[in-house]
């Protein structure tokens, strides 16, 4: 009969929900901060998580800041992002930004159990892995007890829900998904091929199905460096105008498509997703709790990156763990002064490549010469949203006056409300 634990009660100063690049990050700044820091997973790791492993330059700032980006640029490194389609192919190298121009990828299976032995090797820190979060109590507003499917119950000062996009845990605190907002759909697979080391990442934004029709989405195509590339494809879908495709059988039809340029294998592994974005998420706090990461909806809208936003809203969160705030309306706050302008822009673009017309019209254009070369570098900048504060280049500042734009037209907007 299996061990039951009811009896139980740990106390922590932290409890993390969800051991993903999220949760441990915060794991690891939270024991800098000297607190006892608990994480509980679900799942046991190394566990594979559907993604497409690539890391931007802001994924590897994060990465750096918990003494993990040698490690992985080591193995491989990404000078930036080739894009192709509509007859014609655009190179733009990652922007001399605040975030360097060193980008990289690392299957997550990998990835993943690297961060989280980063956040076990403090002695602050402790895991229970394997074990779902199910159930939670209150004492009045604060969350006091969270028990576990074991039956193990832990009583937290603090509570960080980093569960990752369905995130079940985030639901019994009232975490709503706005679906009417732009939201993806994805699916990825990793595919041998000798091009592995190839220091650019690449992306197709002309997908055709095995008819020869234009469908609403784009390919990706990101090397490893270890005799394997990561493919995928992904779309932008609405419940309005939800994509109609097959991403797992258009992903076949891709990576076939791509077969004799990169001498690709069989693709392995195939795996898909939905992929909430942007912040179109409510309820992501209370007295006590606030949701990270994709459990936040953290992910840029234009690019479906959020490795680098879980790791940023880890270290924002923890940054706030202090004794009598109440982070109900304080985490909304400061997701919003951190992302609100960059993400309800993105939105509203990514909303606007909805319309496959659109694409079909501004694509030639942005991908051939004369004005492919001078655009599209400035428009991978605004996609991987590598443009910071400091930043005062007719670009970023282009950039800043649409959001201010968009912001009077699209203010009642749910970014995390
Ligand atoms: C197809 C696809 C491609 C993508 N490509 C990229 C990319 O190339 N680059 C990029 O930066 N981002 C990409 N993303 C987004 C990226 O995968 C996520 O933003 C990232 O995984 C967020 O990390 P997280 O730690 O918040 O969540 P997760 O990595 O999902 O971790 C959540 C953890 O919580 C655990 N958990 C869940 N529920 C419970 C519970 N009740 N109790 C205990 N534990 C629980 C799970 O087991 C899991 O380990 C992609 C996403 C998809 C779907």
């Amino acid at each position: 009969m299996p061990e039951t634990h009811s009896e139980k009660l740990i106390h922590t100063e932290l409890l993390i929900i969800g051991g993903g690049p999220t949760g441990a990050t915060a794991a690891i700044h939270a024991a800098r901060r000297g607190l006892s820091t608990l994480i509980v997973d679900a799942q046991q790791f190394p566990r594979d998580k559907t993604c497409g492993d690539g890391l931007t330059p802001r994924a590897i700032t994060q990465l750096d800041r918990i003494g993990l980006a040698a490690t992985i640029t080591d193995r491989y490194l990404s000078h930036g992002l080739k894009l192709h389609g509509f007859g014609g192919s655009v190179t733009a190298p990652w922007p001399d930004s605040a975030f360097g121009t060193v980008g990289s990828a690392m299957p997550r299976v990998e990835l993943d159990a690297l961060i989280l032995d980063q956040a076990r090797r403090q002695p602050e820190v402790s895991l229970i892995d394997g074990v779902a979060a199910i159930a939670v109590e209150f004492d009045g507003a604060k969350v006091s007890v969270v028990t576990l499917a074991n039956g193990v119950r832990i009583k937290p000062t603090y509570l960080l829900v980093a569960d990752g996009v369905r995130s079940t845990f985030g639901k019994l605190l009232g975490r709503t998904w706005h679906k009417g907002e732009v939201y993806g759909i994805a699916a990825r697979s990793y595919c041998n091929t000798p091009r592995s080391t190839e220091p650019w990442i690449h992306s197709h934004l002309e997908l055709t199905d095995d008819t020869g029709t234009i469908q609403p989405g784009y390919g990706w195509i990101f090397p490893l460096g270890d005799g394997r590339a990561n493919v995928g494809c992904g779309a932008l879908s609405t419940d309005r105008r939800p994509a109609k495709i097959n991403t797992k059988k258009l992903l076949h039809f891709y990576a076939q498509q791509c077969r004799d340029e990169w001498d690709f294998g069989q693709p392995d592994n195939v795996a898909s997703a939905l992929l909430p974005m942007g912040g179109a998420v409510s309820n992501v706090a209370g007295a006590n709790w606030m949701l990270i990461g994709d459990a936040a909806a953290c992910v840029n809208p234009l690019n479906g990156e959020g490795i680098d936003y879980g790791m940023e809203t880890a270290e924002l969160a923890v940054s706030l763990l202090d004794e009598g705030k109440d982070f109900s309306l304080l985490w909304p706050f400061v997701l919003r002064e951190h992302y609100g302008q960059a993400f309800l822009l993105a939105r509203t673009a990514a909303r606007l490549l909805t319309y496959p017309q659109l694409l079909q019209k501004l694509g030639p254009i942005g991908l051939n010469k004369p004005l492919g070369p001078v655009l599209m570098p400035a428009a991978a900048r605004l996609m991987g949203n590598l443009v910071t504060e400091e930043d005062s280049d007719l670009v970023a500042r282009a950039w800043a006056m649409a959001g201010t734009v968009v912001g009077r037209f699209r203010g009642s907007s749910p970014l995390w409300s």
